[in-house]
């Protein structure tokens, strides 16, 4: 209790806002009501929909085995909050606390949390990107759309940018027996989230699925018929494909510009916060009464050099919302840091993909265990001597084994023993990371910031 009783006061009768009504905002309202905040609760987002499941929209749901209307977020408790869904947040005086709506009402707040996540950034060229028939995938209306469009039969989908939302959707579409072609700028997909020597592998995969996968080439421009339906893309080498959708999957733009005046910390890379999820403000001075959680978040972690990591993973929102919905509500002393270890997961072409840690950060690879012919491995990236990730292609069971080694910072190359070592993870190689300052479809972790040091830190998780 702060020695005022100010804190008391904010627990029992305070006033939450929470802007972006999705994952991280339901995660934090209920852990708001579980840790006892008795106060009014707000909860504003810009989509009509209550919040929903993200994964399920470049799986499932592109494959007919769950409706775009079905993946409503299971609760966990009741949230007791006044819902203002369909309304944008369009502007934020810090000075009155006071959050301003697109409906011109205004929302005041005693402490505010801002979880509105990112959006798909849309094909560059307007008129292109209007043709019928060029989708993105991030809403749940958007995998409706596609998934309507997909049932049609087109006689070709194009997939623009292979990171793993193009790469999931490549996979259902042949699945669903459709001919895909996948553009990729980079060498290999998932080359900019895995690297080049585990993107050979996926490249593989895609192929002997049927892609017509075309690597270090770029879409360069979308055609439409007099009727304005997509009917051929040209291609950076100078070839055509006839297509009658194209799904633009080129990564995805925080949704900060609604704070630009605002003085907030905020802007393309996200919203800069402490480890506590307290944002900064343009100054670089820590707020007392806006937190931040979820893929708009960008916040320092001790086990990759205090870099901020900004993470479009579903584990991080959740339990970077549970910190910052703790934090909100509790003393200087009481508060913990989010010291999350990055994990995300993908289904795509029969394999089930897991990372672990931060492997664009990584300069070599190791594959401890299994083979990257046979496309069921484990392996381990390094960085200056450390480990600092893991990725296994169908091997889940081993993750918090490695998951534990990244938060120890053991050694690099493993000097563990495995099991099912080949010969081909005796030695390791570069991680083939394209250089970060081209553009590509973008790692799922994005490094960014200031790195104190280099130097090695050894590191407990709180649960320990
Ligand atoms: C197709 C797809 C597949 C995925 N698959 C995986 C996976 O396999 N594994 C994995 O780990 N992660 C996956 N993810 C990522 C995961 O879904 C995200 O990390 C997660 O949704 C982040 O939650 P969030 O609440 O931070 O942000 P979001 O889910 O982006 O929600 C933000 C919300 O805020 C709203 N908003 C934005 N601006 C405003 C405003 N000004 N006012 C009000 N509301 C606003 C947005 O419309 C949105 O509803 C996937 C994402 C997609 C799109």
């Amino acid at each position: 209790m702060s020695v005022d009783g100010s804190l008391d006061r904010l627990r029992r009768e305070g006033h939450i806002v929470i802007v972006g009504a999705s994952l991280a905002g339901l995660r934090a309202a209920e852990t708001l009501r579980d840790e006892g905040f008795t106060g009014a609760l707000t909860i504003v987002g810009d989509e009509p929909h209550e919040p929903y499941d993200r994964p399920p929209l470049s799986k499932q749901v592109l494959l007919g085995r769950v409706p775009a209307d079905h993946t409503t977020l299971p609760r966990r408790r009741e949230v007791d909050a006044q819902w203002r869904l369909g309304v944008a947040a369009t502007g934020l005086d810090m000075a009155a606390k006071r959050v301003h709506l697109a409906d011109g009402a205004a929302v005041e707040y005693d402490r505010l949390l801002i979880t509105t996540g990112v959006r798909a950034r849309p094909w560059p060229h307007e008129l292109e990107a209007d043709l019928d028939g060029v989708f993105v995938l991030r809403t749940s209306d958007d995998a409706a759309g596609l998934h309507h469009r997909l049932s049609a039969g087109p006689r070709r989908v194009l997939v623009i940018g292979a990171g793993f939302t193009g790469s999931e959707i490549a996979s259902a579409c042949r699945e669903r027996g459709l001919d895909v072609t996948v553009a990729e700028r980079g060498s290999a997909p998932l080359v900019g989230a895995l690297g080049g020597v585990v993107g050979e592998v996926a490249a593989t995969l895609q192929r002997e699925a049927g892609v017509d996968l075309r690597c270090g080439i770029m879409v360069t421009g979308l055609e439409g018929d007099s009727a304005g339906r997509l009917r051929r893309a040209h291609l950076s080498d100078g070839s055509s494909v006839e297509v009658e959708v194209a799904v633009v999957c080129l990564g995805a733009t925080r949704n900060t510009e609604w704070l630009a005046s605002s003085g907030l910390g905020a802007g393309p890379r996200g919203i800069a916060c402490d480890a506590g999820c307290r944002a900064f403000d343009v100054r670089g001075i820590v707020t007392d009464d806006v937190f931040v959680a979820g893929d708009v978040a960008r916040s320092p972690h001790p086990l990759f050099g205090y870099q901020f990591l900004s993470l479009e993973h579903w584990g991080n929102a959740v339990e970077q919302a549970e910190t910052a919905a703790h934090n909100m509500i509790s003393s200087s002393t009481d508060r913990r840091p989010h010291v999350w270890t990055p994990s995300f997961w993908s289904a795509q072409f029969g394999m089930n993909i897991k990372s672990v840690g931060v492997p664009p950060m990584a300069d070599e690879i190791i594959v401890t265990q299994g083979s990257l012919a046979e496309r069921r491995f484990t392996a381990v990236y390094g960085y200056q001597g450390r480990v600092i990730a893991a990725v296994t292609f169908d091997q889940a069971k081993w993750l918090e084994f490695y998951q534990q080694q990244i938060e120890r910072a053991a050694p690099f190359p493993p000097e563990f023993t495995t099991v099912d070592r080949r010969p081909e993870g005796m030695h390791p190689v570069p991680a083939g990371f394209p250089d970060p300052s081209l553009p590509s479809h973008g790692p799922t972790v994005t490094l960014s910031g200031h790195s104190p040091s280099d130097r090695r830190i050894s590191f407990t998780p709180l649960s320990a």
